[in-house]
């Protein structure tokens, strides 16, 4: 029995509407869930599932960035007011002892329970940190300095581990390698590691790719041009595939987690970022731990609780 953290970038809770691609995008198992789309009129609206808006700002002017979120999401530390403000892409380099530190991987397997880190890294990925072309995520950074192993290319091969873009389609499409993986066999994937481990992580960048215009193209030989909220209708379709993959195969006991570290797809106004809260969605047992979280820094202390306290 063990809790399943889905990250997904760049997705956030706002009003249904025409600026909205989340309003009517393809997603059956999230829509099962929540009686209607993944919208800010559903939050609390739903017995299946929990939605809650999640504040994102961390009470920090500017546009929310996934250095400092993510370290939020994954430290339980207000990262963007400790550093300042909010920083793009990667952790503030002073801020990466706390994240190791309290990081939701450190106090999990200090505690003597079992963590997954579902992503796999290939060859490529440890090359461009070697070329300096990347530097370590917040996930990588917390993931090294707990001792979670981080899969490759065979653990890929051999279903247990996933590549960042849940169906290796997009990686394939900027002439990568990656197997095909159907969304929903990659979220069944997920349920058999939560299985076997006390939590399981998987963090996906594809929906803040999409709200940045940056999946320009369909991932099939015509490369057919997509408009955005095409695109955020590919990537989140993906990731409600993955959902539903994963509830299948999920155990009654174990808790499915759902969230991400700024708003961006909800809004086609703008290929940025946005203030809005993000959404957190739980299913599971678990989910009554989560209804009074109000802000991306508490997710990080119930995800250690849940996964405390609902496995054995
Ligand atoms: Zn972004």
């Amino acid at each position: 029995m063990g809790v399943l953290f889905l990250f997904v970038d760049g997705v956030g809770l706002a009003p249904a509407g025409h600026d909205n691609p989340l309003s009517d995008a393809p997603t059956p198992a999230i829509n099962a869930l929540l009686n209607g789309a993944l919208t800010i009129e559903r939050a609390g609206a739903s017995t299946r599932a929990l939605l809650r808006p999640l504040d994102a700002t961390m009470g920090v002017a500017g546009m929310p960035q996934s250095g400092t979120g993510q370290t939020a999401l994954l430290a339980g530390i207000n990262a963007a007011a400790l550093h300042g403000r909010h920083q793009p892409h990667f952790p503030p380099v002073a801020l990466r002892s706390m994240l190791i530190e309290r990081s939701i991987f450190r106090r999990l397997t200090a505690a003597g329970r079992r963590v997954a880190f579902a992503n796999a890294f290939g060859v490529r990925y440890w090359e461009a940190l070697a070329a300096r072309k990347l530097r370590r995520s917040a996930s990588v950074i917390a993931a090294e300095g707990a001792g979670v192993r981080l899969r490759s290319d065979h653990d890929l091969r051999i279903g247990s581990a996933l590549t960042w873009d849940i169906t290796g389609e997009t990686i394939r499409a900027s002439g990568g390698d990656a197997p095909a993986i159907a969304a929903h066999i990659a979220g069944e994937r997920l349920a058999r590691l939560t299985a076997r481990y006390d939590l399981v992580f998987f963090e996906t960048f594809l929906t803040d790719l999409a709200g940045h215009g940056r999946l320009a193209h369909r991932a099939t030989p015509d490369r057919s041009p997509l408009s955005i909220a095409e695109q955020v209708h590919m990537a989140i379709e993906r990731v409600d595939g993955m959902i539903r993959g994963a509830l299948d195969a999920l155990h009654p006991g174990d808790t499915l987690v759902l969230t991400s570290d700024h708003g961006n797809v909800e809004s086609l106004s703008s290929l940025a970022h946005t203030r809005n809260p993000v959404p957190l969605l739980v299913v599971g047992p678990a989910a009554s731990r989560f209804a009074p979280l109000v802000s991306i820094v508490e997710v990080a202390d119930a995800i250690v609780a849940a996964a405390q306290e609902y496995t054995a």
